[in-house]
């Protein structure tokens, strides 16, 4: 017997209808390419969305289009997020930072039919133009008085937008269509497509304004550092929406200075980023030692993408008063997979033990399931010790990639491998210990190399390190440690090698150290051990 409920679809229409009749004046606030401030609010988003979805229906975009974004964290790329959805076309946010050759693949494997980029990426869309076979039109998002000469024959959005009126009723369709696609940055192979469904988009949504989730609110305004064309910006334009924050978008200015005086102008209380923005933001105080600190009112900080290093969750427990929610999830999770929040047995730890359970990547929410799972696919043991394949399990994970690509990705019980080495602890927290291909085999045992790099990056003398596994005659793999000294430091193999050996298990121990210049990453940033696997494929081991 089926309950006798109203089946109405979870679309993201209805989210944009939601904001403006209930919070038409929380603001949205953006940096624009052209340099100056837009503000406006929930009902100003409506209307312009509005009149961009009329825009591209009359381009041609019509259910099932893929529309592409070259484009920062602006209001006209989040006016894009409901008006291209909104119609039941797909939105693909592209990552302006990927290799040309990667953009030209993933733009003409998604087919996109319109292309809308920043006026900073004109040159960019201007060599690319001749490769992409299936793009019909080029929007430049800005108004005709800042148009680029190249691409020849681009559009303009602001006129595009202009010409319309705002009177549109959202389309309905079935809540499991496809609203966006975002491709992931291809650590190994091509990049390969996650396509989110609106219905994974909402209850992604209410995840992220739950309590134990990020606990997105309508007092809340929200510095989203994280960029939109990266996994939907972690869902918050969607959530944002949903509960009626206030929304700051920080336009191309992404380094420390600009971070700073945003949040202090627009009194942010909430923000998202990876690591690297976050480090530079402290760079930046620390440089400028006259600043006000007391104009960042964070109450709340997400750090994901890459594992948050201790320094940063104290720094902004310290200096701001922040409390860091260490996140972790990827493009396949949309991205939300675990949060870390404190339980109430964490309420009357000293600092320092409070700081321990932030440091790991937080617990499972409603909707998602986690395990681990040796290498036969056995489950192992909640114990915080037993390290195994992280699997994952939900309404917000990926089924498949776009167009079948990579096969079957779900085991026979539905599990995803995410690809991450993880342990769970008896209270439920993960702690990512590696990638599966860059765990360390040695001796039937596993080595973690992202704890050997914390270890080494310790090091005063060490500005960034690597850990990749080599292969063994006896051992089967061991660890080779790849550096890159500070500038005007000068320490040995030894000295590098006698600081780690009191800080982890002998059979841990690099077998030897090498210095280099800098260290191949991929284009979000992370460590491309791909890379330096090829570089050292012939290294001697000692
Ligand atoms: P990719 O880099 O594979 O294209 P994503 O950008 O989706 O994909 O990144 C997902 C990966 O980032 C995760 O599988 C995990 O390895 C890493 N990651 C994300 N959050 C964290 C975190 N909090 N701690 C450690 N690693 C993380």
């Amino acid at each position: 017997m089926l309950g006798l409920m109203q089946d109405r679809p979870l679309l993201i229409s209805s989210l944009i209808e939601h904001a403006a009749h209930y919070h038409p004046k929380a603001e949205i606030v953006s940096k624009t390419c052209e340099g100056t401030i837009y503000r406006s609010n929930y009902a100003g988003l409506r209307s312009r969305a509005a009149k961009l979805a009329r825009a591209l229906i009359k381009l041609g975009i019509g259910p099932g289009d893929r529309v592409a974004t070259l484009a920062w964290n602006t209001h006209r790329h989040m006016e894009l997020y409901f008006a291209v959805s909104g119609i039941g076309a797909v939105l693909h946010t592209v990552n302006p930072r990927l290799f040309p050759e990667q953009i030209d693949y993933i733009i003409n494997h998604a087919e996109n039919r319109v292309l809308l980029f920043d006026i900073t990426f004109a040159d960019l869309v201007h060599k690319l133009r001749p490769n992409l076979t299936t793009v019909e039109h080029v929007v430049a998002m800005t108004d005709g008085a800042h148009l680029p000469a190249q691409p020849l024959g681009c559009l303009s959005y602001e006129t595009l937008v202009e010409a319309e009126d705002d009177i549109l009723d959202w389309p309905v369709f079935d809540e499991r269509t496809a609203s966006s696609l975002c491709y992931t940055s291809g650590t190994t192979g091509n990049p390969k497509g996650v396509l989110y469904s609106h219905r994974s988009t909402i209850l992604h949504s209410f995840v992220a304004c739950a309590n134990d989730g990020l606990k997105l609110c309508s007092s809340d305004s929200v510095l989203l550092v994280v960029p939109l064309f990266h996994v939907n910006a972690w869902g918050i334009p969607y959530a944002a929406a949903m509960c009626g924050a206030k929304v700051v978008l920080p336009g191309p200015a992404l380094d420390g200075k600009s971070i700073f005086e945003l949040a202090s102008q627009e009194g942010c209380n909430f923000s998202l980023g990876v690591p690297t923005v976050w480090l530079g933001l402290f760079k930046y105080i620390e440089e400028n030692p006259a600043l006000d600190l007391s104009a960042i009112k964070l109450d709340r900080v997400v750090v994901g993408g890459s594992a948050a290093p201790r320094s940063i969750i104290e720094k902004f427990r310290s200096i701001f008063g922040t409390f860091v929610i260490h996140a972790w999830g990827m493009s396949e999770t949309s991205p939300l997979g675990s949060i870390g929040n404190l339980l109430p047995v964490h309420r009357d730890l000293p600092v320092t033990e409070q700081v321990s359970v932030q440091c790991k990547q937080g617990r499972a929410i409603y909707g998602v399931e986690l395990r681990i799972v040796d290498e036969d696919g056995t489950p192992l043991p909640h114990d915080g010790a037993s390290a195994g394949n992280l699997m994952v399990r939900g309404p917000w994970v990926a089924a498949g990639y776009f167009k079948g690509e990579g096969g079957a990705v779900l085991d026979a019980e539905g599990w995803f491998a995410t690809g991450d080495v993880a342990t769970i602890d008896p209270d439920g927290y993960i702690q990512i210990t590696d990638r599966s291909k860059d765990v360390i085999k040695s001796g039937g045992e596993w080595i973690s190399s992202i704890d050997l790099e914390n270890v080494a990056v310790a090091h005063p003398a060490v500005q960034e390190a690597a850990v990749i596994g080599l292969p063994h005659p006896k051992w089967q793999e061991r660890p080779l440690l790849v550096v890159v000294r500070k500038p005007d430091t000068d320490p040995a193999r030894e000295d590098i090698l006698d600081y780690m050996s009191v800080r982890v298990a002998k059979w841990w121990l690099p077998d030897d150290v090498v210095f280099v210049n800098e260290l191949p990453h991929t284009a979000t940033g992370k460590l491309q051990k791909t890379k330096l696997r090829e570089l050292f494929k012939d290294h001697a081991l000692p």
